[in-house]
């Protein structure tokens, strides 16, 4: 279930904003000062967060500053004051937004789903863009991991860095010393056998039979060639 945390002091707005959610089928927590708020915050995992600018204690917007330091959640600002809109305007953050008290709790239920469904695009979409699929070949970039199957093999960090070369430029001949210079760095006095001995490793973890392998291909004379075919795209 999707949580909202609900940062305001005036308890009968926040449970006004926490019935609204709860009909429209949104779990939510009640802090009512911004100590408490960032206490939540950094215990427990919400989709969005409705804060108060308004708050004794902490000001609004220093406690915005503190979450934006541990978070990157949308946060809908709610506020009174024409003068906050300016500054709220200023953070140019797209995961922000505000709304203007009095406001119409349908139209604040709308625009969290609207944020929520927005991060989440976006979020999917850097998943997407982290992730390499080539055949039973999985690669997440963020995570540095490598699923072969679906099944999770282990890589060393120049292992991984040399795959993840070649996959992002199939079907393009490198000889050994340009994968040499590419993962180990210009300054490197290493062998070429090196690119050789990862490259055995590898065909080992991703190719069902190494000895005969389909996807890293050795051009004789050359070097290696990732090999990316129609039927794998
Ligand atoms: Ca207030």
């Amino acid at each position: 279930m999707q949580k909202i945390l609900i940062i305001e002091d005036e308890l009968n707005i926040a449970e006004l904003e926490r019935d609204y959610l709860e009909v429209n089928g949104f779990e939510s927590d009640i802090a009512t000062t911004g100590e408490k708020g960032l206490e939540l915050a950094r215990m427990n995992t919400y989709n969005l967060i409705l804060l108060d600018l308004m708050l004794p204690g902490i000001d609004g917007f220093e406690l915005y500053k503190r979450l934006r330091q541990v978070l990157d959640i949308p946060i809908l600002m709610v506020t009174a004051r024409k003068e906050d809109i300016d500054m709220i305007r200023g953070f140019d953050r797209g995961a922000d937004d505000y709304i203007i008290k009095p406001f119409n709790p349908n139209e604040l239920v709308a625009r969290v789903k609207a944020h929520i469904s927005r991060y989440d695009r976006l979020i999917q979409r850097e998943q997407i863009q982290n992730t390499l699929q080539i055949g039973s070949i999985l690669i997440q970039s963020d995570s540095r991991r490598v699923f072969v199957n679906d099944e999770e093999k282990m890589f060393t960090a120049k292992e991984f860095d040399l795959l993840k070369f070649l996959v992002e430029n199939p079907n393009i001949a490198f000889t050994k010393e340009h994968l040499m210079e590419r993962i180990w760095g210009y300054d490197s006095l290493g062998d070429v056998n090196t690119v050789t001995v990862h490259i055995r490793k590898i065909r080992e973890k991703i190719e069902k039979d190494p000895s005969n392998p389909q996807f890293i291909e050795t051009i004789w004379g050359v070097g290696y060639r990732f090999m990316k075919k129609d039927r794998f795209q």
